[in-house]
């Protein structure tokens, strides 16, 4: 195991942050990214990572790793560091409120526009020279900030892999993924070794996050070149997920070990890892459009209190929680806007007024413009 330090730009003189990358394997076969907590406080990426670090350690003593792996084990020391009064904010950057997990640059046009002359009819070929495009672009971008070459040194780390994992958390939560329309394909078996419940599936959903910078520049460059019929294949060449650990608090090594576990799995199951294939598990659950996600928000502010647990299974007008003004000792109920998946709730217990307190999954698209949430 190799360890690298990426600098990040200096905010003030002394204060210089880094970014630390743990890399297993040789580049030239398969490559797999991974990393934990851009959102710096949420924690259960950041132990599956711990644990994920044995596992592919032991795996390295015995010569079993063929592919090339990088371990993001703390994606966002800016974000880590962000304490405001006791309180962990790691989600925003307090200096420009920019949430850590939007705003990765997009350089599909000037990458296709270069490359152009170099494209043919081995898919292959493409995906190499595109590749090696994409990272001198990514790297040659230029920054101003600490924030910017934070995203900077991200993905220019990952924009080349084959597999990109990007592990967060929800508040409380069943285990759940997030990934493109087109990655779901290669995303099923990742679903199935995670025992995921449920994947959201969207194109584009808004604000291109870490995950969508990865995997869309491949359906879009096939766009770009072969809308009027086929001049170049390109095929979905990196299945980007972000990976939702559960809840904020669901920090424990039995959970952070089988998942590892998992990962490993799945990583020997694409050829990553030496080894006998593991047996596909069984699908525990499916994949809904992220437009289909429905929040539940509460009109008026008060206590809240759930009557139902993550997991659940709702129809609509199922009642989710009640909000109480302790004043009027009015009762108000929240109700599931669709039938579906009850997959996440927050862990507040007081609602301001307009407040999303929770997210049923529904089969059906019902949402349009920008999908995700701040
Ligand atoms: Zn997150």
């Amino acid at each position: 195991m190799q360890t690298r330090r990426h600098p990040l730009i200096a905010p003030a003189p002394g204060t210089q942050r880094e970014l630390v990358s743990l890399h297993y394997g040789q580049p030239g076969a398969q490559k797999a990214y991974i990393q934990a907590s851009l959102h710096g406080d949420e924690l259960p990426g950041m132990l599956v990572a711990h644990h994920l670090r044995l596992q592919l350690g032991a795996l390295e003593a015995q010569g079993q790793i063929s592919g090339e792996i990088i371990l993001v084990p703390m994606a966002n020391p800016i974000g880590l560091s962000q304490f405001l009064l006791h309180g962990h904010l790691g989600r925003f950057e307090l200096m420009s409120g920019e949430n850590f997990n939007r705003h990765y640059p997009d350089q599909i046009a000037a990458v296709a526009a270069a490359v152009e002359p170099e494209l043919g009819m081995d898919a292959a070929a493409n995906v190499t020279v595109l590749r090696r495009a994409l990272k001198a672009a990514v790297l040659a971008a230029p920054v101003d900030t600490e924030l910017q070459s934070l995203r900077r040194s991200l993905l220019g780390l990952s924009c080349d892999a084959d597999i990109v994992l990007d592990l967060h958390c929800d508040a409380q939560a069943l285990m759940h993924l997030y990934t493109e329309t087109p990655c779901w394909p290669d995303c099923e078996p990742l679903a199935r070794f995670l025992r995921s419940r449920l994947t959201l599936l969207a194109q584009d959903s808004g604000d291109n996050p870490f995950d969508e910078a990865c995997s869309q520049v491949w359906w879009k460059w096939d766009r770009h070149f072969n809308s009027q019929g086929q001049r170049f294949p390109i095929p979905q060449a990196c299945l980007s997920v972000t990976v939702e650990l559960r809840g904020a608090t669901d920090v424990t090594h039995e959970l952070a070990e089988a998942d590892a576990r998992h990962i490993v799995d799945f990583l020997r199951w694409r050829g990553l890892i030496a080894g006998d294939k593991p047996e596909l598990p069984p699908a525990v659950g499916d994949a809904r459009p992220l437009a289909g996600s429905m929040p539940i928000k509460s009109p008026v502010p008060g206590v809240l209190t759930f009557l139902k647990e993550v997991g659940a299974e709702v129809r609509e007008g199922d009642v989710l929680a009640h909000v109480i003004d302790p004043i009027t000792a009015t009762v108000t109920e929240l109700k599931s806007p669709v039938d579906g998946l009850f997959f996440a709730r927050d862990f507040l217990r007081f609602a301001n007024a307009g407040m999303r307190v929770a997210k049923v999954a529904g089969k059906q698209a019902l949402r349009t413009g920008k999908l995700l949430g701040a």
